[in-house]
């Protein structure tokens, strides 16, 4: 890196070897300068869901440059933006009817806390409380942070953030905690929403809850007229084993974001999906009322078509079927982590397989990780455990041996870093 202006994300330049540089992606791989191929297994923190450069995808992209570049999107429309807003509201949980674009995750989840706040004060019974599930994450801006876990990440920024109510993250047989402590809050009439990360809270920990916890949230959230906001930025598309998240649970927000897997990964794009009740709140002749909210690159036509290649390649190909052979690829290597006392909380959702490396010094910064990414590294795999949580997120095309060359590197990692329990 000497030499380079470049600052990388979540990244300590100080300790962190020279990076290689990438110089094309294909299917479940990175090609560095050196033609070495490294094995995806997080498909690019998320966001590749069939693989890397789906033809049919980079095909769109290729296609729409040729008449569009950014739009204005007030004053104008595009044939992309409508096309995907009617194929996300036809796939969509019902009730979702409008949707909103923007760029990113974090922004698709700034959007959503604006629409449920401005719900409120535009139906004129304001409310000032937002809820959160302990461990939560939802991006790195400051209302996001504000709405995540509290932590070293954000410690510099803590005077800024605003108080959110935090519901204890639903451990295995103290559900009902969970659920009293959004009641007692739902209690104040001052809850506008509860944010949650469905069945599963990503960079927390890859922690799994039940879907029946997410069913019950939402019925006391309704209890309360407190909206629902889901964010599906990781669990959209595929992820745990439904297109949804939620559709497991059998609920329907009442706002939903999605953006990584929203193009297949190729181009970044967001949506903030929401019920008629919320765009309606919006919806006046008294210009006060107006969602004062863009982003410059809203709605970008060219990611767009690549959305709208994503949704022709879920109808077209046998995606589903993937998920489910790459589900129970990992329940079978799984099994053999089990009962391994190196490793502890052995579990999965769909695609995503987690497990946590018994080590002395447990958590996100534990010098484990840092270890453990090197030690895959050297391996032809990019895997990035988050502290001594290692998971696999590949894309669904990922290759049988590959797989199996990932979980062999996993189980010779804790031969080599694992203390034992302490
Ligand atoms: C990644 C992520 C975000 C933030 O998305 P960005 O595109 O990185 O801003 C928000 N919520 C969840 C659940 C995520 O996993």
């Amino acid at each position: 890196m000497s030499g380079s202006p470049v600052w990388h994300p979540f990244t300590q330049h100080a300790l962190e070897p020279a990076m290689k540089r990438i110089v094309r992606t294909e299917d479940a791989y990175l090609i560095d300068e050196d033609g070495t191929r490294i094995l995806d297994a997080i498909s690019s923190w998320w966001v590749i869901t069939h693989g890397h450069r789906h033809p049919a995808i980079m095909e769109a992209i290729r296609r729409a440059a040729e008449s569009y570049d950014q739009v204005i999107f007030a004053e104008y429309t595009h044939a992309p933006a409508e096309e995907l807003a009617r194929g996300l509201i036809e796939i969509a949980p019902a009730g979702l009817e409008h949707v909103f674009y923007s760029d990113s995750g974090s922004t698709a989840v700034e959007v959503a806390l604006k629409m449920a706040l401005g719900y409120f004060h535009n139906i004129g019974a304001p409310r000032s409380r937002v809820s959160v599930m302990e461990h939560s994450y939802h991006g790195d801006t400051i209302g996001t942070m504000s709405v995540g876990e509290r932590g070293v990440f954000n410690a510099a920024y803590e005077p800024f953030l605003f108080a959110v109510d935090r519901l204890p993250f639903p451990e295995a047989g103290r559900e009902q905690q969970t659920l009293d402590a959004f009641e007692a809050f739902c209690a104040s009439g001052q809850v506008a929403a509860l944010i949650v990360e469905p069945l599963i809270l990503g960079a927390g920990g890859m922690k799994i809850y039940p879907a029946v916890v997410l069913a019950e949230l939402k019925r006391i959230a309704e209890r309360h007229g407190t909206l629902l906001i889901a964010d599906e930025v990781m669990t959209g598309w595929g992820r745990t084993g439904t297109l949804f998240a939620c559709e497991q649970a059998g609920i329907a927000p009442d706002i939903l974001c999605t953006s990584k897997g929203l193009t297949g990964g190729a181009l970044p794009l967001a949506a903030t999906l929401c019920t008629a009740e919320i765009f309606d709140a919006h919806l006046s002749t008294d210009r006060c009322r107006t969602f004062f909210h863009s982003s410059s690159y809203t709605a970008n036509p060219i990611a767009c078509a690549a959305a709208v290649a994503n949704l022709a390649v879920w109808k077209a190909e046998p995606v589903g079927g993937r998920i489910e052979s790459l589900a129970a690829k990992h329940r079978h290597h799984l099994q053999r982590f089990g009962a391994d006392p190196r490793f502890a909380n052995v579990r999965q959702t769909g695609t995503i397989a987690a497990l946590d490396l018994c080590v002395p010094a447990e958590g996100y910064l534990s010098e484990v990780g840092p270890r453990l990414r090197a030690f895959f590294r050297e391996r032809r795999l990019l895997i990035r455990p988050l502290g001594n949580v290692i998971y696999l997120m590949p894309p669904y095309c990922v290759a049988d041996a590959d797989l199996d060359r990932a979980y062999e590197a996993i189980d010779a990692a804790a031969a080599a870093f694992s203390g034992g329990r302490l």
